[in-house]
């Protein structure tokens, strides 16, 4: 049990802070309400002990203080249409100041209240410690559930924690999740374990390899960055996506995995095609041999095969990355066979987690989210997860 599930929020006004940073159309509509239904639970579980909920967030990145676009008063027929009609939702024009003291001394048991947009003072993203008290002062308890901003030391996100003392300051459900998944992954992984990690950049994915190759058993790597390695191991990859800057890093992360004893699996084949457009001609090639005019667009019919192999025989599965150009219907078959080998695995018994923006889009387009074992709302943060590095947010709760 959780020192959050384990605590009861009666009379307590929680000081939340969620990632409301949804998508609105140009009528302000929430185009994609993922975000907020992933705080659903924390919020529910506070107003069910008989607490009151003060929400802050950031939508979006404005530049000069309040801009009436930036603002999350946008959310609120949306929020309260989740909330569900017998719930009292407000909204006060500012995050701090007289107008968000009223409104938060006001809120009785049950009730939420939304502050206004936290980025509107740049003191936010500076991470001003007056600006963080003045946020503290509005909540007798502070609960981070915004993982997606867990790698930022903000004021909201991780400076606000140290105006908590320990049993007053907790992870939400969410954030729970998400960091009881990542470090079931990168420290108590059980073996074999196989990192699977495409996309188009080596360069983005350096540090994640690099920690990757202290934990895993194997790693996969797939998508674009598979033709810098190949091109580092001599083979011709025409047109192909490569860093040339990278072919040295390429080098030494192969021997390096080689020390270590941990298998490297780069794709056999791939669907190549003679432009990158989606109606482009397509054939398929070795990757290491791809003619001069073609690039590798997505992982070929064997490298499908070759890649399912390993992930069924891994107890644990960590996804970061698209195996080729899924956006385009030509190319997404690699990063549809490699979700559906993760999903057979998990059936198994495997722990798989995916993480990182386009693998996520991916599984969910896909329709295999509900068949891995935990999805992360979190891309950037997840990703300086596993690059071993210590995210601000979840140091600030564990201080
Ligand atoms: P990233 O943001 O680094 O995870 O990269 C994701 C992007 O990589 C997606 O938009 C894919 O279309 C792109 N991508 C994947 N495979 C390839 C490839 N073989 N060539 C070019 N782009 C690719």
């Amino acid at each position: 049990m959780s020192a959050f599930t384990d605590t009861s929020f009666k009379g307590l006004k929680a000081l939340v802070r969620v990632d409301f940073n949804v998508p609105l159309d140009e009528n302000f509509q929430v185009t994609d309400d993922t975000r907020m239904t992933a705080a659903l639970p924390t919020i529910r579980k506070i107003l069910s002990d008989g607490g009151s909920v003060i929400l802050m967030s950031h939508l979006g990145r404005p530049k000069d203080g309040p801009t009436d676009k930036f603002s999350l008063k946008h959310l609120l027929p949306h929020l309260q249409q989740l909330l569900g009609a017998g719930t009292t939702l407000l909204f006060a024009g500012d995050c701090i100041g007289q107008s968000a003291v009223d409104a938060a001394a006001g809120l009785r048991p049950g009730q939420v209240l939304l502050l206004e947009n936290l980025r509107f003072y740049k003191e936010e993203e500076k991470g001003d410690r007056g600006f963080a008290e003045k946020l503290s002062k509005l909540g007798d308890v502070y609960v981070n559930d915004a993982f997606g901003t867990a790698h930022r030391a903000h004021a909201s996100t991780a400076v606000i924690a140290d105006f908590f003392p320990a049993g007053k300051k907790f992870f939400g459900l969410l954030m729970e999740g998400e960091v009881s998944s990542a470090e079931k992954v990168l420290h108590k992984a059980e073996k074999p374990f196989v990192a699977i990690i495409g996309g188009a950049k080596v360069s983005d994915k350096i540090l994640i390899i690099e920690n990757l190759l202290e934990r895993a058993t194997d790693i996969i790597i797939g998508g674009g960055m598979a033709y810098t390695f190949c091109k580092a191991k001599g083979g011709q990859i025409g047109n192909s996506l490569c860093e040339e800057d990278r072919l040295q890093t390429a080098m030494d992360i192969l021997e390096k995995a080689e020390k270590k004893g941990v298998n490297i699996h780069l794709p056999s084949d791939s669907v190549i095609a003679d432009k990158f457009d989606a109606h482009a001609n397509t054939s398929t090639a070795p990757s290491n041999h791809i003619p001069e005019g073609w690039m590798g667009l997505d992982i070929g019919i064997n490298a499908c095969g070759q890649f399912a192999n390993v992930i069924h025989k891994s107890k644990t599965i960590l996804w970061n990355g698209p195996m080729g150009v899924f956006e385009m219907h030509n190319f997404q078959h690699g990063t549809k066979a490699v979700a559906q080998a993760i999903a057979e695995a998990t059936r198994n018994g495997a722990f798989s987690l995916v993480g990182g923006g386009d693998s996520v889009s991916a599984v969910n387009q896909f329709g295999f989210s509900d068949d891995v074992s935990y999805v992360s709302t979190g891309g950037g943060a997840m990703l300086e997860f596993f690059e071993g590095k210590e995210l601000p947010g979840i140091a600030a709760i564990k201080k």
